[in-house]
């Protein structure tokens, strides 16, 4: 098979699977039992914390492990949302944030009564504008900002220092979700100064089901806000998943061993840029979405592109998936490919959005998989045009 949909999940590095299942193994003890067997869990669980904080770079933050990157949301918007109707004795609180999120941010935002969106613009490659961001920052009401750093189906890459920064000079909680960018780039959260932080095993070749949030030490932190047991610092109750944290540590570690030794992210960019250049040769007229090579400054994740094609792209995807080669197509995974908030953000009508297919690549992709997809895309879009021809005749 040839898997290119690394942005809606990625396959689990094979020593992850055997940490995994060897930490099952040896820490089946509950972390807060005081046995020795209990506290044997709870050395290996901080381990795994002081593993994460190190890669990174994240010592004035804390960490609550979480169930992944929709959790991780969840838990930064509704408490801190709470805080500050508590804080300012307000009936509402005015959350600033793009309509390039995830649906973990923005189903959360419209699920809470007291919140109002104000909505950023974006330009048509999907940035948003720090000179609005900073008039937006000047209403009185404003709880907090919540921007994804790398946009999952165009792959924008928000400047996110200078988001941070004017979110510091306004006194405003800045919430990154960063979700696409572990594991693909060497980060330093002490630096970036955000002050909360999503992050999902499962993006950066890790095991499902298990997260992070990262909580700034230099303000208070957040209120929990689901019921239960005094787990990862009172912060979200329930019995810690170690053999998951142990899979995600170590897929951290993992990648950054890729991106420092072995040219990870140099290869991606190569394998990318051969697909794109690929698909050109055999649909001519055919439009590119974010990736690379940067554009007027613009830069996005490297190892993503957004196809728009002069067919169905659901289609396509099927054909392809015949042939066991698997791609994302329209608002993917989330949104079941119907409608794509990103995609309509940034111009693109809903008959676009029909033709739009996403490749996302991983660590695990070669020169072979470009080689397959181009052979299997070939062949899909001479079926497509057979089954047209004949639907016209
Ligand atoms: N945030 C972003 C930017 C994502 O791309 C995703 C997954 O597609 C999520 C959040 C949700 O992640 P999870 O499946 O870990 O809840």
């Amino acid at each position: 098979t040839t898997y290119l949909d690394n942005n809606a999940t990625t396959p689990c590095f094979d020593q992850v699977i055997s940490c995994v299942a060897n930490s099952t193994r040896a820490f089946y003890a509950n972390p807060s039992s005081m046995h020795k067997a209990g506290q044997r869990s709870r050395a290996e669980l901080e381990r795994c914390r002081s593993v994460m904080r190190n890669l990174v770079k994240a010592s004035n933050y804390g960490i609550v492990f979480t169930s992944g990157a929709t959790e991780s949301n969840n838990l930064a918007i509704r408490s801190i949302i709470t805080d500050y109707i508590t804080a300012s004795g307000k009936l509402n609180a005015t959350v600033i944030t793009t309509p390039m999120e995830h649906p973990s941010v923005y189903e959360t935002l419209k699920s809470l009564p007291a919140v109002r969106v104000h909505m950023l613009s974006v330009s048509p490659i999907g940035l948003l504008d720090l000179d609005e961001l900073n008039d937006a920052l000047k209403d009185e009401t404003v709880a907090m900002v919540c921007v994804t750093m790398a946009n999952s189906e165009i792959g924008t890459i928000q400047d996110v220092a200078s988001i941070a920064q004017a979110c510091r000079a306004a006194y405003v909680h800045c919430h990154l979700d960063m979700t696409q960018v572990f594991g693909r780039y060497n980060v330093s959260l002490n630096q970036l100064r955000a002050d909360t932080v999503t992050m999902s095993a499962h993006k950066f070749h890790g095991p499902k089901g298990v997260g992070a949030l990262f909580y700034t030490l230099t303000r208070p932190p957040p209120t929990p806000c689901t019921t239960g047991g005094k787990q990862e610092q009172g912060l979200r109750g329930g019995t810690e998943n170690v053999p998951g944290v142990a899979g995600m540590a170590l897929a951290l570690q993992l990648c950054a061993d890729g991106l420092a030794r072995d040219g990870a992210a140099e290869r991606m960019t190569r394998l990318l840029q051969g697909i794109k250049v690929g698909i050109q040769g055999i649909v001519p007229d055919v439009v590119f979405r974010g990736g690379v090579p940067d554009v007027d400054g613009y830069h996005g994740l490297y190892q993503t592109v957004s196809v728009v094609l002069p067919a169905r792209a659901s289609q396509l995807a099927a054909e392809l998936s015949n042939l066991n080669v698997f791609v994302g197509v329209g608002g993917c995974a989330c949104s079941k490919g119907q409608h794509s908030m990103t995609l309509e953000a940034i111009g693109a009508s809903q008959e676009e959005m029909w033709r739009t297919m996403r490749i996302s690549l991983g660590f695990m992709n070669t020169d072979r998989d470009v080689g397959r997809f181009l052979k299997c895309m070939r062949v899909a879009m001479a079926r497509i045009e057979h089954v047209e021809t004949h639907r016209l005749e």
